[in-house]
């Protein structure tokens, strides 16, 4: 019997949703089973690292590498397996642009180790202790990997072939990619995003737009809104212009604004500027004809001011793949 295509998939720093993605595929998950051998996969199977390191360079068909660059242990892992890999695949938002973990990029090193090891009110550590990358026991030196300044995305350390986004990918996004993998179907040119669509999330949400001028910004929780109208027109600060499309509008299904999760559209570079820029041709403060400047900044702040948590809104998946990365010192 021929040998299979060798299948791997690794997960950096992300939450493992990326893997239930995949078992997600439900019965295609047969279809991958006998299309591939799976011979590497931390979270499933107990193959090792040094059982990678000594597989040939170039001997794994394809790597779905989930999950952002946060420690010494990740890039190396980046390293080894791009060095393995025929096809290597950033899966998922944390590996294509940071995700949830890259909004670490809003705090230093230092203020992480203090606030999880020495003041978070459910931690007891008397001896003031935080990780080192070097510990001496009587054994011998213990090592650990070091925890680095920023978050990266996996481009931003080693050469991706394709992106796929999502937080996480899309069960059917995962199945068109595995498919044309094992069908040997042409691929689009290296770099790409594949398996989502290029252009947003409000051109498949089936909502209506009105073109409304926005007063302010409400949460979700606050009102139900209508299920019918776009959410945006509603005051709820829904990404869609500025996120790819391709999940289907998952979200505004279920009445819940897109969070961005598939990031920016094709050929936007910044998704969070993108929304700034789209929210600044939409908000409205009224009829400002004879009124004194400082009554025109104090509305625009209050429409300002309504917007819920900046970051987390604008770069909640972005922010090291944006342009600012992080907060600037
Ligand atoms: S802004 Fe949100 S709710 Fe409105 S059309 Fe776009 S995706 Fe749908
Ligand atoms: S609607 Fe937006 S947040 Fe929801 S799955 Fe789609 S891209 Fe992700």
């Amino acid at each position: 019997m021929p040998e299979k295509p060798k299948l791997s998939m690794y997960w950096a720093a992300s939450c493992g949703g990326c893997e239930i993605a995949l078992v997600n595929l439900h019965e295609k998950i047969l279809d991958v089973d006998a299309a591939f051998d799976f011979v590497f996969c931390p979270c499933l199977l107990d193959t090792k690292k040094r059982d990678v390191e000594a597989m040939p360079d170039g001997s794994i068909a394809l790597t779905l590498f989930n999950g952002a660059i946060r420690t010494e242990e990740n890039e190396e892992m980046a390293h080894l397996l791009r060095r393995k890999s025929r096809l290597l695949i950033a899966f998922g938002s944390c590996s294509y642009e940071g995700c949830i973990p890259g909004l670490g990029n809003l705090s230093e090193r230092d203020e992480f180790m203090r606030t999880v090891y020495l003041e978070n009110p459910t931690t007891e550590n008397p001896g003031g202790i935080v990780p080192r990358t070097e510990t001496e026991v009587p054994e011998g030196v213990l090592h650990l990997p070091s925890f680095y300044d920023r978050v990266r995305t996996l481009a931003q350390v080693t050469g991706v072939d394709y992106f796929i986004p999502g937080c996480p990918p899309e069960p059917h996004q995962i199945g068109n990619v595995v498919e044309a993998v094992v069908q040997g179907k042409p691929l689009p040119p290296k770099g790409s995003v594949i398996g989502a669509g290029r252009s947003s999330v409000c051109e498949e949400c089936s909502r209506k737009r009105e073109d409304k001028k926005l007063k302010g910004f409400r949460r979700i929780y606050e009102f139900i809104p209508d299920r019918e109208k776009c959410l945006l027109d509603q005051g709820v600060l829904c990404m869609g212009i500025a996120t790819r499309d391709g999940c289907g509008a998952l979200c505004p299904k279920v009445n819940m604004p897109c969070t961005g999760c598939y990031g920016p559209p094709e050929g936007v570079l910044d998704q969070g500027a993108k929304m700034v820029a789209a929210l600044g041709s939409l908000l409205d403060i009224g009829e400002v004809k004879g009124l004194p400047e400082e009554e025109i900044d104090r509305r625009i702040d209050a429409l300002i001011d309504s917007i819920p948590d900046f970051a987390g809104t604008f770069y909640k998946y972005s922010l090291p793949g944006s342009i600012l990365k992080g907060r600037i010192a």
